[in-house]
């Protein structure tokens, strides 16, 4: 299958183009040039099927006139080595739980696929080069991406991070990996560290030195992904008799995750509606009122993997949407939540329900809660454990929180990072070193 740009300037791509490149030529996004729509008897039968099974129809959708058919299922199981359940919070609203994967946040879907495809890729093409994977992080990007790659041969990331402003979980579990990851802590913000990424891609003289690839989810290979838990967590809501009017509550900041649920709508998954949910950085709540898009710079909040003012895959949605707010409006709504908001959503989840959310689920959980009619089922997406924002949660809970044995293991290791400025020269200097 070819990959379009979204400027629609940079000529097609293949899909090893696509996934080495992560951004097009022109600056734009590459997007599949055809979704296509799956059977009805798979949504009839959806129930039946299992992770593994719904997640390689999914991926034989996009991948499999490039991948053949016995290595795209093992780079799907591999991926898919824990569950994404769905679980009742009360009455008709869910939880769907991504965060049971390595590092504990839905970004380990989108890592492990991504370094299991581009490692496919790398093998079969053999061209001896060794491949630069950088990547920008707000918090649990970086961890996932680094964790997918550790010990890869022929792939080194480099994960540039804000510093001072990811918790100290996130950071210990890209910090201390050592072998091929590298950590670039950066004197500035994430909308810094992704202006420093995307400029060293447009430098032609970098890549004549390096073969420079984006696990951003901006790649393809780390995005498409995503649409799989969407089928997983429909065909449980079917098992539970609950699939009627199903609402899915994205909470939202580069808006990769809710655009792998708009692909997955796409192919004929029968879901009402989606909310995007946003902390105080609410730029696409603002551009559904105004009909006007206008990136800011990123405001700090507590859901700091949300902080975001200019979501790279906003293209995406325009892209799918023709353009036009009114089509987009069709199928999305918005909202926005405070700090004060989010933390009284934890406690009082926690009071009524006994159920522990984190700072971007409870973004989610609240998008229903405000929103949700009496006929529809909502899902939220719980993007991440709430160990991974230990000191907040346990802050509101008033309470100590159990760290899962996976989280302490890295806690026990030591950050390994190199400083760098927030100027291009700088980082560009650090990479010519590394050629
Ligand atoms: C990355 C992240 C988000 C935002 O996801 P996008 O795909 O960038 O919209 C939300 N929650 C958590 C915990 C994250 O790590």
């Amino acid at each position: 299958m070819q990959y379009y740009s979204t400027n629609h300037i940079a000529p097609p791509a293949t899909l090893a183009e696509a996934v080495k490149k992560g951004l097009a030529p022109d600056k734009g996004l590459y997007m599949p040039e055809r979704i296509d729509r799956l059977p009805d008897e798979f949504f009839e039968n959806i129930g039946n099927l299992s992770f593994h099974d719904i997640a390689t129809k999914v991926a034989t959708a996009f991948f499999g006139e490039d991948i053949p058919a016995g290595d795209l299922k093992k780079i799907v199981c591999d991926t898919l080595s824990f569950d994404t359940p769905v679980v009742n919070v009360h009455d008709n609203i869910y939880s769907l739980e991504l965060f049971h994967g390595p590092t504990l946040a839905f970004k380990d879907v989108g890592g492990r696929f991504m370094a299991r495809m581009l490692s496919w890729f790398i093998n079969r093409d053999s061209d001896g080069k060794k491949v630069t994977v950088i990547v920008a992080t707000s918090g649990d990007t970086g961890s996932a991406v680094a964790n997918g790659f550790l010990g890869v041969d022929g792939i080194d990331v480099i994960v540039l991070y804000p510093e001072g402003k990811v918790s100290e979980i996130q950071e210990k579990q890209f910090t201390t990996l050592g072998q091929n990851i590298t950590a670039l802590e950066v004197a500035g913000n994430f909308d810094d560290c992704q202006r420093l990424v995307k400029s060293a891609f447009m430098d032609a003289g970098l890549n004549r030195m390096l073969t420079l690839t984006s696990a951003n989810s901006i790649n393809v290979a780390r995005f498409l992904p995503q649409s799989f838990y969407y089928f997983h967590a429909y065909a449980q809501l079917k098992r539970a008799g609950k699939a009627e009017n199903v609402v899915f509550c994205v909470p939202s900041g580069n808006f990769g995750n809710i655009t792998a649920g708009l692909i997955a709508a796409r192919m004929g998954l029968p879901v009402k509606r989606f909310i995007a949910a946003n902390n105080r950085n609410d730029i696409f709540l603002k551009y559904l009122i105004s009909g006007v898009y206008t990136p800011m710079p990123s405001v700090r909040t507590i859901a700091n993997a949300m902080d975001v003012g200019d979501p790279s895959n906003f293209a995406r949605v325009m892209d799918l949407y023709g353009n036009s707010v009114e089509n987009v409006r069709k199928d999305i709504s918005g909202c926005s939540y405070t700090d004060e908001d989010i933390r009284k959503t934890i406690a009082t989840v926690y009071d009524r329900y006994g159920y522990v959310l984190d700072p971007h689920g409870a973004c989610g959980y609240r998008g229903l809660s405000d929103n949700l009619g009496s006929d529809e089922t909502g899902i939220f997406l719980e993007t991440a454990h709430p160990a991974k924002f230990k000191e907040t949660v346990e802050d509101i809970l008033g309470k100590e929180m159990e760290i899962p044995a996976r989280l302490q293991e890295f806690m026990k290791r030591e950050k390994k990072s190199i400083k760098i400025s927030a100027d291009f020269d700088d980082f560009k200097n650090y990479l010519e070193s590394r050629a």
